[in-house]
């Protein structure tokens, strides 16, 4: 029995290589809350709290759903939550939940709009007959609207605002929904709901029950795709400062080696010292690489010049002689354009196109690679293709 769930299979498309150390090596970290997964648990607990006293007729005013937020915050905070962007305080962060409460409060109050069916709903969704693969639910808010329509509900406090698309598009509540159809019988219509708390936004989508069939039928797929993959390559983004696996990771590990290195000890670092001689030399190398092509070209001008002048074909000098021949250059259209595209044609309509043709390795290594072709396509040209493992070297600017 496999279970997944949204954030298992975003993690595998984020960074194959963080999807690994969390599922399959089962690494184990001390997960420190960054500041905004505090703050977003924060306030998530006091639009719960919110709505669970109501259902216990329990009217909650703004100052109390601010006190409330205010006591959690100051009660769990610890010191060793990270805050990766220094510029802003803990205070800072405290203050802008304040505002998503606040703006939240003023915009629904006074919270009556529909049946709240389930909060902080958790469950977990077959996606096959045979029941191999499950699906984890968690839903923040639950509502039912009457007459068919169900809402699910979640509240979000990112601080970017995607477009449309990638709600229309959205998987996480989506999944949450044919949860939904699946549970109430009643349920005819399903609108999915976002509340982009830090903009005052509510986004909207709705989805038909033969979409959500179609969508559990590709996550079941992409799970298939993930437990049947061997390869897990690292996928650097600006999300590595929020990976837990920062410090064990291939691309990263040496930095955090050093960040731990007393000043005195740093610049010993045989890794870090390989690395400068290289870029040096490399550097040194591309710079003498450019004059001497520039020399070289001079020279060249300069020898052709005085050959023509003297009406001579050989320049001698101490060690060595330079011939200089004359010869006319044969050229043809370049690549993409009307001209080349008729002369290839031309060839082809002669049936000479074959004798000046030449294999593209490169391009094919590429389709292969890519899996651009069938597998059957793939598999003729299997038998010709051997591995070997080849290093290249990248130089880019630390952070
Ligand atoms: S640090 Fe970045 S590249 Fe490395 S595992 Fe994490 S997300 Fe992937």
């Amino acid at each position: 029995m496999t279970t997944f769930s949204h954030s298992k299979i975003q993690t595998f498309e984020t960074c194959p290589l963080q999807y690994k150390y969390a599922y399959i090596d089962n690494i184990k970290v001390v997960a420190e809350d960054t500041v905004e997964t505090f703050l977003g648990s924060r306030v998530h607990e006091a639009l719960e709290k919110l709505y669970r006293d109501k259902l216990f007729e329990k009217h909650m005013d703004l100052e109390d759903l601010l006190a409330f937020y205010n006591k959690q915050w100051e009660d769990l905070w610890k010191e060793t939550i990270i805050i990766v962007r220094q510029d802003y305080t803990q205070d800072n962060y405290r203050k802008m939940g304040e505002r998503y409460l606040k703006d939240y409060y003023n915009r629904y109050e006074p919270f009556d709009h529909g049946k709240v069916i389930g909060l902080e709903t958790k469950d977990i969704l077959p996606l096959s007959e045979d029941g191999k693969y499950l699906f984890h639910i968690r839903i923040d808010r639950l509502m039912d609207m009457g007459q068919g329509l169900y809402e699910v509900h979640d509240y979000k406090t990112n601080t970017s605002l995607p477009a449309q698309e990638a709600f229309d598009q959205d998987r996480q509540l989506a999944m949450y929904a044919l949860w939904v159809s699946e549970r109430f019988k009643d349920c005819q219509k399903l609108r999915l709901v976002w509340h982009f708390l830090a903009f005052d936004k509510e986004m909207e989508s709705f989805r038909t029950k033969e979409q959500l069939e179609d969508l559990r039928k590709e996550v079941l797929e992409k799970i298939k795709e993930i437990e049947a993959t061997g390869k897990f390559p690292p996928h650097v983004s600006n999300l590595c400062d929020w990976c837990l696996y920062k410090s064990l990771c291939t691309m990263w590990k040496h930095e955090a080696v050093l960040e731990e290195k007393p000043e005195n000890e740093y610049l010993n670092d045989p890794g870090l010292k390989i690395v400068d001689q290289y870029v040096k030399i490399k550097d040194e190398f591309d710079r003498h690489k450019k004059e001497a092509e520039e020399k070289l070209q001079k020279l060249k001008d300069a020898l052709i010049a005085f050959c023509q002048r003297e009406g001579i074909s050989v320049v001698f000098g101490s060690d060595k002689k330079i011939t200089v021949s004359e010869f006319e250059m044969i050229k043809f259209p370049p690549k993409n354009t009307e001209e080349r595209k008729v002369l290839v044609e031309t060839l082809k309509g002669i049936g000479k196109l074959d004798e000046v043709l030449d294999l593209d390795v490169f391009t094919l290594g590429k389709v292969l690679r890519n899996k651009e072709w069938g597998d059957e396509q793939i598999a003729q040209i299997q038998k010709f293709i051997s591995m070997e493992k080849g290093y290249r070297l990248t130089i880019a600017k630390k952070k």
